[in-house]
């Protein structure tokens, strides 16, 4: 970008709240200027049934004795903390991709203090006589009302809740809210645009789930809305819920856009019906397709999966990917040739059913190309930009390299430069 050398250190400031609190103030331009489709509602049960050759679990293989021995022993903390020293550099690298979104997430999260909170009073309306089956509905039909593309909702467990904000939400339940970024721009990643459209659709969502705590507070119930970069694990809400499942490239994959969902969570104390993981088949598909295993650029995704925490899963290889992720224009070549991300996954099911095995689009130039932002070569399948690239995009310069096996934070506030947990100082940022 021509206006890094300005920009970009300047964004570092950024993480100093005050520099650009004014940020809530800029209006927004109006949706067409913005170039900004709604996205799309998705219908509650996907239209064919999962085949039995497909069928491997509902959700996720766990081991609930020893995700519990996991969590006792080594509680989860904000990935962000633990790898604070790269925080800034990351900054400087996405002030493009931010800046478009800024506006619209500044002013959702001003709005985020005015909910009473866990350590608020009650909230200010009566609470709704009504059933947990009702409200679960209203919240559903609020949702749709509201532009999110599909909720779901999960028990609350604070075993996939980030140490930072351990005291921070209620324990009854999650409301999980998934928005479809575009798929057009998706397909041109890994590129600012697809960047951009995936902070569009954070910033979307971000002011729909703080509409829709608003409404749960409206019947009476507290909701803490969280802040977008996490303060739990929401793909295992997703999953709990019955939104998707976890694909080989770490990514919650979800039958109407694959991983081309964006992800927010709400927690609050109101009683609500839980969904229900489901098998859609995604193990076995993707255990055909590793597209995005052959395809990352450096090697991040291993093949097979192994037992983490008590999870069954792959396990990305975080001093890979961190770096490529900063400097290539955030990367997601491995959503770009997801073809459940791609054509959706009725249309890879059906496939996969017809021609006894075969994964739509794999192989093929359409599926597996991408240009690469660095060098502004397109590879096609089987190609890769060179070792040389490759080197260089592993260690960006300034880049501290990250330790895999670091999985707390050194130093409190190292990168924030207070004691804040970074989600909420980045949303102290925009405030
Ligand atoms: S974001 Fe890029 S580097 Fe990271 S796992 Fe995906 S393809 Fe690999
Ligand atoms: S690219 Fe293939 S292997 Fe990777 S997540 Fe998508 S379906 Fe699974």
């Amino acid at each position: 970008m021509a206006l890094d050398p300005v920009i970009g250190p300047l964004s570092e400031r950024s993480l100093d709240p005050t520099a650009v609190r004014w940020m809530k103030h800029v209006p927004r331009l109006p949706a067409p200027l913005r170039r900004v489709r709604p996205a799309p509602i998705w219908p509650r049960s996907v239209p064919f049934s999962t085949p039995a050759s497909l069928r491997t679990v509902p959700g996720i293989w766990r081991d609930r004795q020893v995700e519990e021995e996991a969590f006792a022993a080594r509680p989860l903390h904000d990935f962000m903390l633990v790898h604070s020293e790269n925080l800034p550099l990351a900054l400087r690298h996405s002030w493009h991709f931010l800046l478009p979104a800024a506006p619209e997430m500044a002013k959702a999260l001003a709005r985020k203090p005015r909910l009473a909170g866990i350590r608020g009073a009650r909230p200010a309306c009566p609470r709704s006589d009504v059933s947990a089956r009702e409200l679960t509905d209203r919240i559903r039909v609020q949702a749709r009302r509201l532009g999110i593309s599909a909720v779901g909702f999960a028990p609350y467990d604070p075993k996939y809740t980030f140490a930072e904000y351990a005291d921070h939400h209620d324990r009854g339940s999650v409301i999980v809210c998934a928005y479809e970024q575009d798929w057009q721009a998706t397909q041109t990643a890994p590129s600012a645009r697809s960047e951009r459209a995936a902070f569009r659709a954070y910033a979307a969502l971000t002011t729909r789930s703080v509409a829709l705590a608003e409404f749960v507070e409206r019947q009476g119930f507290r909701a803490q809305p969280h802040s977008f970069t996490g303060e739990a694990v929401a793909i295992h809400y997703g999953v709990q819920a019955g939104l998707g499942q976890l694909g080989l490239n770490g990514q919650l994959l979800t039958p109407a856009a694959g991983s081309r969902a964006r992800l927010s969570l709400i927690t609050t104390d109101a009683e609500l019906i839980h969904d229900e993981p489901v098998d859609y088949g995604i193990h076995a598909i993707c255990d055909a397709c590793q597209a995005c295993v052959r395809r990352c650029p450096v090697g991040a995704i291993p093949k097979a999966r192994a037992q983490h925490r008590g999870v069954r899963k792959i396990k990305i290889k975080t001093e890979r990917c961190f770096p490529v992720v900063v400097s290539a224009e955030g990367c997601a070549v491995c959503m770009k040739v997801c073809p459940v991300q791609r054509y959706g996954l009725e249309a890879v099911v059906d496939h996969y059913a017809r021609t006894g095995g075969e994964i739509l689009g794999k192989g093929s130039e359409e599926l597996e190309g991408y240009v690469w932002p660095l060098d502004g070569r397109r590879y096609g399948p089987g190609e890769k930009p060179d070792a040389a690239e490759r080197r260089k995009v592993l260690n960006p310069p300034h880049w501290r390299a990250v330790d895999p096996t670091r999985t707390e934070p050194v130093r409190r506030g190292e990168a924030t430069g207070g004691d804040a947990p970074p989600s909420q100082a980045i949303d102290s940022v925009l405030l």
